[in-house]
């Protein structure tokens, strides 16, 4: 019905019953399923029962999903061998025929979105909204990679020169990336990743997050469902100590693709660097984020409100682009505390699988512990302003957190990220507007940022003097989408290159000068 190219993934409208209704009942046939995830390697790997672990769900903990067998670092060691061999062969395989596989792996997932959904929800806790857009990201990185491969890889750029010399300029991969990926968005990202790094040319290790291995796992077995190669992408389960070291220290890894926190990107940069006799590396990391909003007296209270709510609270604030610290004018700091209180109040705690949960788990037990460790030391210090209850008889059994907001001095009051739905409010007044910004750069993490205003030169004015990489204005500051608002950010942020961009697959690639005497 879509023909050889579909258009963007329109996911799936859960306002509307007769889109909704068909979505329960087909995620309601893997309600009670369970998955065994294990590597898939170019090569057979037996079963290791000592090295597989249980996976239940972070809602309640409970309920079994499955478990993932992973990687040792003999097979992985073993998976770089292979990837390393059959780079040259992808590497010269016609870039349409490299990205139709990418196009179907698109398709695949679309196909497969209610067990996908599922996943999302049952392994990594997302609300049934937060799902529909993972896929739907998903499928756009496939549909918009697929496309800008083609056009910039396909046919050399012609380049002048004097009469009886051509010159060209053309692109081919890199050689074996590793894509180590994030929890937050365990199909969206990790997919991005490992297209990009694949339609580009590379043979690829994917390495996914430990908490959400198992949905990782579906995708690649619908990629090599796709016709992609088993030893050009292979799937790594494990954890960083033992799977990412491996893979950070082969010399043969010419570059990483990360996103996840900034400490770990810190330690893979520091791997990459301690190789001898390897190439120089190419490492492209997304990181972590203090992402600040500035609200001036002239913003609409209501809308600030809205935008917050979304910003700091949705996906339970564990997205690299939510909002962390607000900076709130003090003429509308009280009217803009008293309907956030009142907002706040209203959400509703719990599981995710229910359309009414506006906030679900966070992922783990450690997550919990060091959110929780955080709200009692700002608690301790008086400094609780709203808080959204939690109904015990929903959250007893999950790692949940109820949404909290804290009055603090200032950005530096912050000594590292919180990765979930704790807010941070800053009261400032009209002169202090330079101190604040500096503060915020001064900071060292670059990634979103989002002023709500009505005075178009206040707003353009701080948007010019702040360094970030993803700027909103009066509209929240979450969700970017692909091919729309390239995401990426920069210092603490990450090394700056933008998923979903034009430019982004120029990051995994060599560029070759041809130039010949005719
Ligand atoms: N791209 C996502 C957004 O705009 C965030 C990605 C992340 O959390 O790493 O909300």
């Amino acid at each position: 019905i879509y023909g050889e190219k579909r258009p963007n993934s329109r996911g799936v409208n859960l306002n509307i019953r007769s889109q909704y209704q068909p979505l329960m009942e087909a995620m309601g046939k893997f309600m009670d399923s369970t998955w065994d995830a294990r590597p898939l390697l170019a090569f057979d790997v037996p079963a290791a029962p000592d090295n597989t672990h249980a996976v239940t769900s972070p809602y309640d903990r409970r309920r079994k999903v499955g478990s993932v067998q992973w990687t040792s670092k003999e097979q992985a060691a073993k998976a770089v061998d292979a990837a390393w061999v059959a780079f040259p062969r992808w590497s010269d395989t016609p870039v349409t025929e490299r990205a139709a596989i990418i196009r179907k792996l698109g398709d695949l997932m679309e196909d497969n979105l209610a067990e996908l959904m599922t996943l999302c929800s049952r392994e990594g806790g997302k609300l049934l909204t937060d799902g529909v857009d993972e896929i739907r990201e998903a499928v756009d990185f496939c549909r918009y990679y697929a496309m800008r491969a083609e056009q910039q890889f396909a046919t050399p750029t012609a380049l002048p020169g004097p009469t009886g010399e051509s010159n060209e300029l053309s692109m081919t991969g890199k050689g074996v990336f590793a894509a180590i990926s994030p929890w937050n968005f365990p199909v969206a990202i990790f997919c991005g990743q490992v297209v990009a790094a694949a339609v580009a040319g590379n043979t690829v290790l994917a390495k996914p997050a430990e908490q959400t291995s198992i949905v990782a796992h579906r995708v690649i077995e619908l990629l090599h469902e796709a016709g992609m190669p088993r030893d050009v992408v292979q799937l790594l389960p494990g954890d960083g100590p033992t799977v990412g070291s491996v893979l950070t220290g082969d010399p043969r890894i010419t570059g990483v693709v990360f996103t996840g926190g900034t400490d770990t990107a810190q330690i893979i940069n520091r791997s990459l660097a301690a190789r001898e006799n390897a190439p120089l590396p190419t490492l492209i990391a997304e990181t972590g984020g203090m992402n600040a909003m500035i609200v001036d007296s002239t913003a609409l209270p209501e809308q600030v409100v809205a935008d917050v709510i979304q910003s700091a609270f949705q996906s339970a604030g564990q997205r690299c682009s939510a909002l962390r610290v607000l900076f709130l004018q003090d003429d509308v700091a009280d009217r803009v505390i008293e309907i956030l209180d009142g907002a706040m109040a209203e959400l509703h705690v719990g599981d995710p699988r229910e359309l009414g949960t506006d906030v679900g788990p966070v992922i783990d037990d450690d997550a919990r512990r060091g959110l929780t460790e955080h709200i009692e030391k700002l608690k301790g210090e008086g400094r609780l302003l709203a808080e959204t209850p939690l109904d015990p008889v929903h959250t007893a059994e999950g790692t949940f957190i109820a949404p909290a907001a804290f009055l603090i001095d200032g950005i530096d009051a912050l000594d590292r990220e919180q990765f979930g739905p704790v807010l941070h409010i800053v009261r400032y007044q009209a002169s202090e507007i330079d101190r604040v910004i500096e503060s915020i750069n001064a900071r060292g993490y670059g990634l979103t940022f989002g002023v709500h205003s009505r005075n178009e030169s206040f707003a353009e004015r701080i948007v010019r003097k702040v360094q970030v990489g993803n700027v909103y204005i009066n509209r929240n500051i979450i969700g970017a989408v692909v091919g729309v608002q390239p995401f990426g950010g920069q210092g603490l942020s990450g090394t700056g290159p933008k998923a979903g961009g034009p430019n982004y697959l120029l990051r995994f690639a060599t560029e070759k000068t041809i130039t010949i005497n005719t």
